[in-house]
Order: structure tokens, then C-alpha cells, then sequence
């Protein structure tokens, strides 16, 4: 076992401290990563937190890794010794179910395994990227490019993938109407990776506040949607919609946005169920779906895009001791975009 370092929350109601936390020992298939940056998500909050649903403590939080290896198993073809890597989400999953077997182990069967607050497969729960050190399965290990800088990737291993892998499922690109719902996190990199695919992308904001960035980022419109007259001025415009929000909407009201065969995609998620009249769907042959960060595969695809079209995330880098203060702005929506926690400062 390895006594690394890390910032853990000792319950749902103190603050994070400073701590040490073990990793196992880097088995065969395993690769050792000393942690460079880790981006701070809302999913972090929401868990320590345990707004869904209890957790056990301490916990180590932090699903958006990038470092560089210092060792690896016997067994590990993927990656050697120096290699700049990544770790998202998740660091393992059955490997077995059909999901799995398509590459798109996001969606095991089985439960993948989270990157922090999760049983892994031995029984252990894990511990996130909050660390100096972490150790995690080669298959579950992502390449960053060099084009990529350093502390701007760390972001796209959740809020990347996980705007991504919608926008690429439902063909966002040349002729096609995205907007992107929110301007957080998940949003700017939305705003980005759309208008770098080649669609016409259109923000929706509550204020005009963030306009200036969202048309740097690529969109060509921005609209506040405490404006009345933006859900009459666009009715039946997007062939796509990606809803980065987590509070609840008037469903209703925004479904209507979209035109003929139009996809609202959810991947940001309200605590409470949320209720629409089915007949918001008739009219265009609407759709209302979900979608769950990206596959392995998917998401290296994702940095490759990256890095080959110059995006990355807006960051505000932070020291160690800066996370409560970190975590009370993003609960105000008060970052562009991404804290990024340096894990020197650990
Ligand atoms: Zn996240
Ligand atoms: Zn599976």
C-alpha cells in the first residue's frame, strides 16, 4: 500500500481537510499516477454532500485526473513511465455485460465502478483525484495529448466527455441547430466542442451575462431565457438541445424549442423527478433523452478532437486550501469555468 495525500470530507456537513489515503499496491494491469491537476465538477458537491443519496467517510472526491506515470505493472502494454495520462469518471466496469463488449462501459450492466465513492470490484470504496497519487486499471486510463495544456485537460475527462458523447450520438454538426442549455462547466465546453463540429450553436442562458464568452466560445447566438420572447422567437428551431442544468425546467416550455425529429438531451440532473405533458413531444416527433459521460474509447476519441481542433477548458487554477471557497463559488455559479485544483499545494 501507498500513504498518499489527498483533501478528503471527514461528513456530508464540514468542510474538506487535508488528509493521507491509501492506494493499493500497482498490480499487473495497473498504472501509478502522480496527480498534476484535478478539476473541480458539481457531481463532487453533490456527493460529499450526499445530496444523492449517503456515502461513506471519509471521501476523497475529484473525477477529473490528468498526471504522469511513475510506474506500472508487469502486465501493462498501454502506457510506460512518463506518459502524460488522464482519468475520468470511472475506473472500472464487468467488462463482460453487452455494454461493455461495445465499448461503451459507461453503460455496464453491471454498475461501472465510479471514480470516488464507489464499490470497486475487491470491495474497496474508491478514492478520487483530490490526491497526489492515484493508482487505476491501464483499460481505464486515457492518453493526453501535448497540444492539450496541462492544467486545461483535466476538465475535459467529465465535462468534455460528457458534452461530447451526446453531440456526437445525435450528429451535431455541419446543417445542424445545436443549443446548449446553461453556461457552466459542462456548457462552455458544449459551446466549444458543437461550433468546432461544424453546428450553428445557440445559448441559452437566465442572463445575457456570459454573451460576450459565448460567442469567443463559437456560438453564433445567445439568448436569456428569462427573456419571454426567446421561447416565442425560437419555437421549433433545434434539431438538438443539450441541457447542462440542473435545476428543474419548465419542460414543457423548452421542449418546444426543438423542430421536426429535435433531441432534448439531459446530462445535467435535478435531485427530484421532474413532469412534462407527453403531448409537448407529439408535435414534431420530439424526443427526451439522457446521456452518461462517454466510453473509454470515446473518450480518447474526445481528447484526440481536442487537441486537434485547439479546445480546452477555461480554468481557474487553485491551491489545496482553496476547495471550500471553490465549492461555495461554483454553488453561486461564480467561476469561468472550471476550477482546476493544483495538487502540488496538497
Ligand atoms: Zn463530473
Ligand atoms: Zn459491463
Amino acid at each position: 500500500m501507498l500513504t498518499v495525500k489527498a483533501y478528503a470530507a471527514p461528513s456530508a456537513t464540514e468542510p474538506l481537510v487535508p488528509t493521507t489515503i491509501e492506494r493499493r499496491d500497482v498490480g499487473a494491469n495497473d498504472v501509478l499516477i502522480a496527480i498534476a491537476y484535478a478539476g473541480v465538477c458539481h457531481s463532487d458537491i453533490h456527493t460529499v454532500r450526499e445530496d444523492w443519496g449517503p456515502i461513506t467517510f471519509p471521501q476523497v472526491v475529484g473525477h477529473e485526473i490528468v498526471g504522469e506515470v511513475t510506474a506500472v505493472g508487469g502486465d501493462v502494454t498501454k502506457f510506460a513511465v512518463g506518459d502524460r495520462v488522464g482519468v475520468g469518471c470511472m475506473v472500472n466496469s464487468c467488462r463482460e455485460c453487452e455494454n461493455c463488449a461495445a465499448g461503451m462501459e459507461q453503460y455496464c450492466l453491471a454498475g461501472n465502478t465510479g471514480t470516488y465513492a464507489s464499490v470497486d470490484r475487491d470491495g474497496t470504496i474508491t478514492q478520487g483525484g483530490y490526491s497526489t497519487h492515484v493508482v487505476v486499471d491501464q483499460d481505464f486510463v486515457l492518453r493526453v495529448p501535448e497540444a492539450i495544456p496541462y492544467e486545461a485537460a483535466a476538465p475535459l475527462l467529465c465535462a468534455g466527455i460528457t458534452t461530447y458523447s451526446p453531440l456526437a450520438h445525435w450528429n451535431a454538426g455541419p446543417g445542424k441547430r445545436v443549443a446548449v442549455v446553461g453556461m457552466g462547466g459542462l456548457g462552455h465546453m458544449a459551446v466549444k466542442i458543437a461550433s468546432a463540429m461544424g453546428a450553428e450553436v445557440t445559448v441559452l442562458s437566465q442572463t445575457l451575462s456570459k454573451k460576450d464568452d459565448g460567442l469567443a466560445f463559437g456560438a453564433t447566438d445567445y439568448y436569456a431565457t428569462s427573456d419571454k420572447e426567446t421561447f416565442k422567437a425560437l419555437r421549433n428551431t433545434f434539431d438538438l438541445v443539450i441541457n447542462t442544468v440542473s435545476a428543474s425546467l419548465d419542460f414543457d416550455r423548452y421542449v418546444k424549442l426543438l423542430r421536426l425529429d429535435g433531441v432534448w438531451v439531459n446530462v445535467g440532473a435535478p435531485a427530484d423527478p421532474v413532469s412534462m405533458r407527453v403531448f409537448s413531444l407529439f408535435a414534431n416527433r420530439r424526443s427526451f433523452a439522457g446521456s452518461n459521460i462517454g466510453g473509454i474509447a470515446e473518450t480518447q476519441e474526445m481528447l484526440d478532437f481536442c487537441a486537434e481542433h485547439g479546445i480546452a477548458p477555461e480554468t481557474e487554477l487553485i491551491s489545496a486550501d482553496e476547495i471550500n471557497d471553490a465549492y461555495e463559488r461554483v454553488l453561486r455559479s461564480d467561476v469561468r469555468y472550471r476550477f482546476v485544483i493544483d495538487t502540488a499545494t496538497l
